[in-house]
């Protein structure tokens, strides 16, 4: 391991611990309508209330926060999303993301810690005006930051955007003019990510805004974003198959780097007899992909039936879209899941793409467990391009230098190439 320590998957307010929300939360006013708003979906979700009024009420304190909030077994994205609004419900984007960036960047440049890009929030509730004052206040933190630090961390930004294509395109619209009438913080921010909710957000939604992203890119390079893409990581909404294929489509639409992407790595042996479904539209959207992509398929082993899918997309073609279709992962499945990712794998193994790598997330809202089965065991053995981050590491109780001991017991030895991308490398997929 060289001394470059990069984090390039980490959301900025999944980086409060416990400790970080009892010291900063205690002075500060709290919304008594946000934090009534958390508690009721946390009863919702737990089935039991959280112990907001005792946070601040005794010495244990802290361990009333952990047990509310930290995320340690296997959950599913419902719970984590539950635990993790105790934050933004506490410290409110605005004007509290300014300060919960500044503690962060001490935290991580305490840790060692020297490149690292922040997943920060573009709330679309914000007006033009709003959101501006949010980049500015957001960038100026991270120069302040690297100027007081004399580099030895360069604090970077990227925009966590919503999946809905509308409110994409007008925050990203907002985002792209005011980095051109911003030359001197164009650097600080160096991408854009899609995250939260994956189900009923098919790549498809997103691909003409994403190539508005990828056109400014060439035309503006002093300016350009990556294209950060969380997929893959919750698949019981869509069959596996459909998940994988969710993989390969973020990718075709311009994704530079994929969030974790666990289905494309997750031994299927661990999937074996459970259940999924997934509604009538995505089953056509997964067999007219199927029937389309064949002439490549073919050369990884994959011959499919196309008079059968053909007569099967008919028959779909008359029921209601939304109807479930249930699905039972039994070893016929599960071979036929293997192919489709053995021939992803390989075919991405040939492209720019980055995945990014989470371990101990993946362990907690994946089926992945922290041995020979992890996803990154297949990245690694199939020569993909791999970054670990560490996601929220306030959350998931673990930090950077955790999560790169945990991969290299997981795949040996990490070369720096691995674990640093930045724009070097998007200026070499947009050349
Ligand atoms: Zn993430």
């Amino acid at each position: 391991m060289n001394n470059n320590l990069a984090d390039l998957h980490v959301h900025l307010y999944g980086c409060l611990t416990p400790e970080d929300i009892w010291h900063m939360a205690r002075d500060i006013e709290i919304d008594s309508n946000k934090i009534d708003l958390f508690s009721h979906n946390y009863q919702k979700v737990f089935g039991r209330p959280s112990n907001y009024e005792k946070y601040w009420m005794s010495s244990s304190g802290i361990e009333n926060i952990a047990k509310d909030y930290l995320v340690t077994s296997r959950s599913n994205f419902q719970e984590f999303q539950a635990k993790f609004d105790l934050v933004p419900a506490l410290f409110p984007l605005n004007p509290h993301a300014p300060l919960v960036l500044s503690h962060v960047i001490d935290k991580h440049q305490k840790e060692g810690v020297t490149y690292v890009e922040y997943r920060c929030f573009m709330p679309p509730y914000f007006n033009k005006e709003e959101l501006r004052k949010y980049l500015d206040d957001l960038t100026s933190v991270c120069l302040e930051k690297e100027t007081l630090y004399q580099s030895e961390i360069k604090p970077r930004l990227v925009m966590s955007l919503p999946r809905d294509p509308k409110l994409f395109r007008n925050l990203y619209l907002t985002l792209h003019q005011w980095l051109q009438q911003n030359p001197a913080r164009q650097s600080f921010i160096v991408g854009i990510d899609l995250c939260a909710l994956e189900a009923n957000n098919p790549p498809k939604n997103i691909q003409q805004e994403l190539a508005v992203v990828a056109k400014n890119n060439i035309i503006h390079p002093e300016s350009a974003l990556s294209i950060l893409y969380h997929v893959g990581e919750q698949y019981d909404h869509i069959s596996l198959c459909s998940s994988l294929r969710w993989v390969y489509e973020a990718v075709t639409i311009g994704a530079n780097r994929l969030g974790h992407a666990a289905i494309l790595g997750l031994d299927s042996n661990l999937l074996i007899d459970t259940e999924g479904e997934e509604p009538v539209s995505e089953r056509i959207d997964h067999i007219s992909w199927v029937l389309e992509n064949s002439y490549w398929l073919s050369d990884y082993g994959i011959q499919p039936n196309s008079s059968q899918l053909r007569n099967e997309l008919e028959n779909l073609k008359n029921q209601p879209s939304t109807r479930k279709i249930s699905l039972y992962y039994n070893q016929e499945y599960l071979e036929q899941f293997d192919q489709l990712q053995n021939a992803l794998l390989k075919k991405l193994s040939t492209s720019p793409v980055v995945i990014e790598s989470c371990p101990t997330s993946n362990s907690v809202l994946t089926d992945a467990p922290l041995n020979q089965s992890h996803p990154l065991v297949k990245f690694k053995k199939n020569g993909l391009n791999v970054t670990i981050g560490s996601d929220d590491p306030g959350i998931f109780n673990c930090s950077l230098s955790s999560e790169l001991k945990l991969a290299e017991s997981l795949i040996g030895p990490l070369e720096s190439s691995e674990r640093y991308y930045s724009k070097t490398l998007l200026a070499e997929v947009i050349k």
